[in-house]
């Protein structure tokens, strides 16, 4: 979900999962063999934008030292301060969850006009599955043929959903899913208690920055009670409105994930027979030992249209009464 990320300062690093892609994005560069349009891809919460934002950083700074930005050139400086004349970010504006053709106009035109104060320019185009159809076929021209020395670096967490054009235009690069173990030594090198990392990164399922976000806040106890907020409507012992809206108030793209999750679980469970690791989806087997296989998909594929209909007008408590409805007749 799009949410105007702030732009990462040059002396940022990557995340250990990164390192693959970046000692070939900087081996090309190194070469000078790096494509002028890049589309960087990684699960969700893999801190994507961090990559792409690192690289920008990288190639607009003017005394770079091998694999890294200095911090502190001009370059470096207006960079992080965000009004580097030469670096444009295309994302969804504050009112909006997508990337518009007006502003990939705007952009297309600037690129061609504007002359360079850095050796290059560099656009980001983030998520780059933002970008609607109109947008998408405004920027298949500068993808191909970019004017100058100009880099175009999209990032995505679902690189399916971008037109086929788009992607044959760009070199793609996939950031590998972390290893569990890689992850949970890193937050434990950072100082975390590995006895709180292991409950996060199970709730998380591996996704690391997931992970982070529930180490700093309250968010497993959320979780927590979003779970035994279904139950309740299970048992008979809860309102599916009042469940329905006080999920409103939440974070509801993780809202969806969550359940999405469960879901997963209790169809993965009618097939293995395995007892689920995740506490809630636990209970929610023992609680209806019988679900069937047939819904608990039909739920995960809800949960995940929902997720989606974040970037759309449909009204979430909604769609959570939907789900709950479906959820509470079997
Ligand atoms: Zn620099």
């Amino acid at each position: 979900m799009s949410q105007n990320l702030p732009i990462p300062t040059p002396i940022d690093k990557c995340y250990p999962w990164h390192t693959k892609v970046w000692q070939q994005l900087m081996k090309q560069h190194e070469n000078q063999h790096l494509p002028h349009a890049i589309l960087l891809s990684s699960q969700l919460h893999a801190g994507i934008e961090q990559l792409a934002g690192c690289l920008a950083a990288r190639l607009i700074c003017s005394e770079a030292r091998e694999d890294s930005a200095c911090g502190k050139c001009r370059n470096c400086k207006l960079f992080a301060s965000g009004s580097h004349p030469d670096v444009f970010i295309l994302e969804p504006e504050e009112d909006s969850k997508v990337i518009k053709i007006d502003q990939i106009r705007e952009f297309v035109h600037k690129i061609t006009l504007t002359a360079s104060m850095a050796s290059c320019k560099v656009a980001l185009v983030r998520p780059a599955e933002a970008m609607n159809r109109a947008a998408a076929n405004a920027l298949l021209k500068t993808l191909e043929e970019p004017a100058g020395e100009a880099y175009i670096i999209l990032s995505s967490t679902e690189p399916a959903r971008l037109l086929a054009t788009i992607r044959s235009r760009c070199q793609q690069y996939a950031v590998e899913p972390a290893a569990s173990a890689a992850v949970e030594a890193w937050f434990t090198q950072s100082g975390q208690q590995a006895e709180q990392v292991h409950p996060a990164m199970l709730a998380a399922r591996g996704l690391p920055l997931l992970a982070a976000e529930y180490l700093q806040g309250d968010l497993l106890d959320v979780r927590r009670n979003v779970g035994i907020g279904y139950l309740k409507i299970a048992r008979g012992q809860a309102d599916l409105m009042t469940v329905a809206n006080s999920w409103v108030s939440l974070k509801q793209p993780l809202v969806w994930l969550w359940l999405s999750q469960w879901m997963a679980d209790i169809a993965r469970t009618s097939l293995t027979g395995e007892a689920c690791k995740d506490p809630v989806s636990e209970a929610v087997r023992k609680a209806r030992p019988n679900f069937p296989l047939e819904t608990s998909l039909q739920l995960q594929s809800m949960a995940m249209q929902g997720w989606r209909s974040q970037e759309g007008p449909l009204r979430q408590d909604l769609l959570f009464e939907q789900w709950l409805l479906q959820w509470a007749q079997i």
